[in-house]
């Protein structure tokens, strides 16, 4: 479309949202905080939610330094608590990784903990002038809309393809990359609504194919809704001297047949912090034995996979055992070094075994 980010930076400049904490804000830290916050949380939300946020950590080091309790309280009630999670991993690798600074390159942002594509973009521009287009489900719509793209917008190849159009969008001078990335975020959220948008009044009503074609209540096509669900476990890693114990997964499901650490059910409310109560879901194993060696178990950080319909966040107990135990089940079975590496293992199993065993001997 002829003109688009001169109409769109006019409009602006005469209609654009006013008023909004993290509006003409240039740290990285704060507009990141703010992008973060407003991605599954309603503005009035977050208008007094990021407030207190930044009041409680004013910078990147307060937050990388704070204790996991403090942050995730802190977050308490906005939901998505991985957001949270990943905030405060985040800070800390740009803490350790980067001395305490911001990227200012969107492909460098985006391989950070918790930023996609999207919110590395707004960062790049809103901070450091990057011409580099944002693509979010409002920018989503009135693209979709504009150029009448009928298939489902969250398809890897719709996807992609605007992304295309959006960088060809994107105004001549990098200075204006601030305002024009706040104006298409204002004009999505304002006149090209999801619902009942005010076409009338819109500036780019000529040229939009959806509007043209009556079209408009049909962009984005409506696509039924997967729900993704959030699940927890518990995983022992069980050794005795140069031995680790495997458990198979049943034939079916996840995961089926492959040999995996043993492990507590998937359920939506796992203590991940407390391993004595995961241990009554471990019956086919000696649990005298295992409850004998708790008191020197160690704890690794939580761990993330996604699943196409769900996420499981498990944690791993490393539990060391005087020698091998017999379990009289087939689906259990003691393994060494070289053994291991020839079993189908879960990727992110196999992962931690690896990690795991490329900084200590059994
Ligand atoms: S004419 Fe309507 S559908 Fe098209 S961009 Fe404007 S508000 Fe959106």
């Amino acid at each position: 479309m002829k003109d688009f980010s001169t109409k769109l930076l006019q409009w602006h400049s005469a209609h654009g949202r006013r008023g909004l904490p993290w509006q003409n804000e240039k740290d990285p830290y704060k507009v990141w905080i703010s992008e973060i916050m407003l991605q599954q949380t309603q503005v009035a939300t977050v208008k007094e939610r990021y407030l207190q946020f930044v009041q409680t950590f004013p910078s990147l080091k307060d937050l990388a330094k704070a204790n996991s309790d403090e942050v995730m309280g802190l977050w308490a009630g906005l939901g998505y608590y991985t957001r949270a999670r990943n905030l405060h991993a985040c800070a800390k690798v740009i803490e350790q990784k980067y001395d305490g600074n911001f990227p200012n390159e969107a492909s460098t942002l985006s391989t950070l903990p918790g930023i996609g594509k999207s919110t590395a973009s707004a960062i790049a521009a809103f901070c450091f002038n990057q011409k580099i287009s944002i693509l979010d489900a409002n920018v989503k719509r009135l693209l979709g809309r504009i150029y009448a793209v009928e298939d489902d917008l969250k398809k890897t190849v719709t996807h992609e393809y605007l992304w295309k159009i959006a960088q060809d969008l994107l105004p001549k001078t990098s200075s204006d990359m601030p305002a024009y990335t706040q104006a298409l975020m204002d004009y999505g959220a304002t006149v090209c609504t999801p619902r009942n948008p005010h076409c009338q009044g819109c500036v780019f009503k000529k040229g939009c194919l959806a509007y043209e074609q009556d079209i408009v209540d049909q962009i984005p096509k409506k696509v039924k809704k997967v729900s993704i669900k959030e699940v927890q476990s518990v995983m022992l890693c069980i050794l005795a001297k140069d031995q680790l114990l495997l458990h198979r997964r049943p034939p079916s499901g996840i995961w089926g047949g492959l040999w995996s650490l043993p492990e507590s059910a998937w359920t939506e409310n796992v203590d991940l912090q407390d391993l004595t109560d995961a241990l009554n879901d471990f019956q086919n194993l000696p649990l005298d034995i295992l409850r004998r060696a708790l008191p020197k178990a160690k704890f690794m950080a939580p761990r993330k996979h996604v699943f196409t319909h769900r996420v499981l966040y498990f944690q791993i107990g490393i539990l060391k055992v005087h020698q091998p135990f017999e379990i009289d089940n087939a689906d259990f079975k003691w393994v060494n070094k070289i053994e291991v590496q020839e079993l189908g293992l879960p990727t992110p199993v196999k992962q931690f075994i690896q990690d795991y065993w490329s900084i200590n001997s059994l």
